[in-house]
């Protein structure tokens, strides 16, 4: 069950809300927005009884029933999608938000020539990592502190909003001084400390699809966010393992809309990560537009042949260029869909 209290209910409306669903044998798991408290009520006992009471309770706006363990992100809590503001963006809305850049921070001049070259090819978010997962410790461990010095200065000089990746909960406060989007890694979709740590950030979150995780997974550990409080989560597909080697993940292009349909959360595609191969993203963007996704995360990089982490799957400044302008009409069309379909609000509770 989910209740939400009306906007502005007291303190201690909410307290006796609280109180009566314990009294049902219930636990209480509640969020704060800036208007309104959502309880997430979670256990077991008579479902319906304590529905009746509650939506009886004075301060008490609407008590559903959801069955989905994944109670604030799913459909049933909320039918309407939600549109995410990032730095002015929403991801989400009327927009499709095109994230693009190098995999690594690596230096001035490269990260200064990918965003101005992205941002002039119509990208909106800067992506590139300071803190990077590598499979081997020998391997280039990303700028830290400096990388997201560099992120800032490209954001001043193109005004493009932030997302850059967080791999532990000590670096939540560090990487939130500088992240307009904290990237959750598929290496730490369920690194469950630090989904707690990102409840109380203050950035929105885009969180990337685990490996080898299911969708319920993944929907299972965005709850983990919101439920500590924070509402503003991005998905993000990214490609899961299979047996096929052609490629270097399976993009589960199905992913897309099966989220749509049980979540009311944006998602975006990552064709990058999907298949491991610069030649293939331009098509699998395509499909990312046609099948409803919100936006893309793309990896760009001035010279890939010289990239520290991902050349090969990273477009030239212009491949993206050539790239975007070709999917434009699909980009169009898109749009005209979205308008006929959709009504977003706001994900604050
Ligand atoms: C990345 O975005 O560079 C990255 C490491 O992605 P993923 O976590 O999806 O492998
Ligand atoms: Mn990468």
């Amino acid at each position: 069950m989910i209740i939400s209290m009306r906007p502005h209910a007291t303190r201690e409306e909410i307290e006796h809300v609280c109180e009566r669903i314990r009294d049902f044998g219930y636990k209480v798991h509640s969020i704060e927005g800036d208007t309104r408290v959502v309880i997430g009520v979670v256990g077991t006992g008579d479902v319906t009884a304590c529905l009746e009471s509650l939506e009886a309770t004075p301060g008490v706006e609407r008590a559903v029933r959801i069955s989905a363990p994944y109670k604030f992100v799913s459909r049933e809590f909320r039918p309407q999608p939600s549109a995410i503001r990032l730095n002015g963006l929403e991801i989400g809305g009327d927009e499709f938000i095109v994230m693009a850049g190098p995999c690594s921070v690596e230096s001035e001049k490269q990260i200064m020539e990918t965003a101005e070259g992205v941002a002039a090819a119509g990208a909106r978010v800067l992506r590139g990592g300071a803190f990077k997962p590598r499979t081997s410790p020998y391997d280039f461990q990303g700028l830290e502190e400096a990388g997201l010095k560099l992120l800032r200065k490209a954001k001043e000089a193109t005004g493009l909003a932030i997302v850059t990746e967080v791999m532990s909960d000590r670096d939540v406060d560090l990487i939130a001084e500088y992240a307009d989007c904290m990237q959750v890694g598929a290496r730490n979709m369920q690194n469950f400390a630090l989904l707690k740590s990102l409840g109380g950030c203050g950035r929105p979150v885009l969180l990337k699809r685990g490996m080898s995780s299911t969708i319920k997974e993944l929907l299972m550990s965005a709850e983990y966010i919101v439920a500590h409080g924070n509402p503003n989560v991005i998905l993000c597909e990214r490609g899961i393992r299979t047996f096929e080697t052609a490629t270097r993940n399976t993009c589960d292009i199905a992913a897309v809309p099966v989220l749509n349909e049980l979540t009311h959360l944006p998602v975006v595609l990552d064709p990058s990560h999907a298949t491991g191969k610069r030649s293939l993203i331009p098509a699998l963007s395509r499909a990312g537009v046609a099948i409803g996704a919100d936006g893309l995360i793309v990896e760009v990089h001035p010279c890939p042949e010289k990239a520290v982490s991902d050349g090969a799957q990273s477009l030239t400044l212009q491949d993206f260029h050539r790239m975007m302008s070709e999917l434009k009409p699909f980009v169009h069309l898109w749009k005209e869909l979205r308008a006929a379909t959709r009504s977003p609000e706001p994900a604050a509770v």
